[in-house]
């Protein structure tokens, strides 16, 4: 099959890979389309100890079983495998459990991602697409469980309903936009500032999303103002934004991972009883309940996705990289 295949911080080689093997349980999905995740933009800069080269990466995945018990089907997949057995599992936290893997990973264990022509998945990941979604959009799914989960979470640790709530999201990528569409059309959040640097991909989320877009030094960003603040970079420099803009009792949820580390005021955070809550994927029920809300077009048009052909991949990671690129999401077309 060919493939789209990490060999190198930023080099990515479209070449012949070979074919997944049929294992027991599991199926063989030919896949149709694949969106590039921030994870794996983390794993192209090398700052990912679970995406080690060579590595085909890609796990928001849609496409038709090739061979498996649902052959001919078109499906959608869950890519986060989970041992079924450890009490996170059989609680409904099945993205907490310690022998968790995802697609386009090899650390601890290899699985090979779907930035190729077939992958493989166990069965009881496989979804049957909804009608109504579109095979090309259908990867959305992913970035949009994690984002559905993250919203669910806040709306828990919240004073008052989100309804009534002040939003602050950071990062204008897919998982901000889809938190800012979350928000503004399930939870009816009526007041949401987006802050980006990329003043292209700000423009490009005004068109979907009923938000003020501002850039990092706006004014608008006042200080401890926010019910909630969404970091969906994970920086030092946007959990500072994120600590310094939160109003006293409110939540921060923090979804970004490219920095593990640097200062952060946990005076503020004492002092004014601010919660911070890591958000990390999705459980199934998570994942069903967004392949719902795309089946009834709950969250809008989804025209602000770009697709590309998967043999011209390595030109949208770099594209992405440079900042050049102003869609919040490309999904790679097989
Ligand atoms: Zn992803
Ligand atoms: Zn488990």
């Amino acid at each position: 099959m060919q493939a789209l295949v990490y060999t190198g911080t930023q080099t990515l080689v479209y070449r012949e890979e070979k074919n997944p093997k049929v294992v027991n349980g599991e199926s063989i999905v030919k896949v149709s389309a694949s969106g590039i995740c921030g994870s794996d933009m983390h794993a192209y800069h090398g700052n990912d100890n679970r995406r080690i080269p060579p590595l085909i990466l890609g796990h928001e995945i849609s496409g038709t079983i090739n061979k498996g018990k649902f052959a001919g089907k078109k499906v959608i997949l869950n890519p986060l495998i989970t041992c079924g057995k450890c009490e996170y599992c059989t609680n409904n936290k099945e993205h907490l459990c310690n022998k968790r893997i995802i697609l386009g990973m090899n650390k601890p264990i290899e699985r090979q991602g779907g930035f190729a022509e077939y992958v493989s998945i166990p069965d009881k990941n496989i979804y049957e697409l909804p009608k109504t979604l579109d095979i090309k959009e259908a990867p959305i799914a992913e970035p949009a469980a994690v984002a559905l989960h993250a919203v669910e979470l806040c709306e828990k640790n919240l004073i008052n309903p989100l309804k009534e709530s002040k939003a602050l999201v950071i990062g204008a990528g897919a998982i901000g936009l889809l938190s800012g569409l979350i928000l503004s059309k399930i939870k009816n959040c009526e007041e949401i500032v987006i802050v980006d640097p990329n003043t292209k991909r700000l423009k490009e989320c005004s068109k979907y999303l009923n938000a003020n877009t501002v850039e990092p030094n706006s004014k608008s960003i006042l200080t401890d103002y926010f019910d909630v603040v969404f970091d969906t970079v994970g920086m030092e420099i946007t959990r500072q934004q994120a600590i310094r803009s939160v109003k006293p009792g409110g939540v921060i949820i923090h979804i970004g991972l490219t920095q593990s580390s640097g200062f952060f005021d946990f005076r503020k955070t004492t002092l004014q009883e601010i919660i911070v809550v890591g958000t990390y994927c999705y459980t199934n029920k998570d994942f069903e309940k967004t392949l719902s809300i795309l089946a009834d077009k709950k969250i809008g048009s989804l025209d602000w996705i770009e697709y590309r052909e998967l043999k011209n991949g390595s030109l949208a990671f770099k594209q992405i990289h440079d900042g050049s690129c102003s869609a919040p999401k490309i999904i790679l077309l097989i």
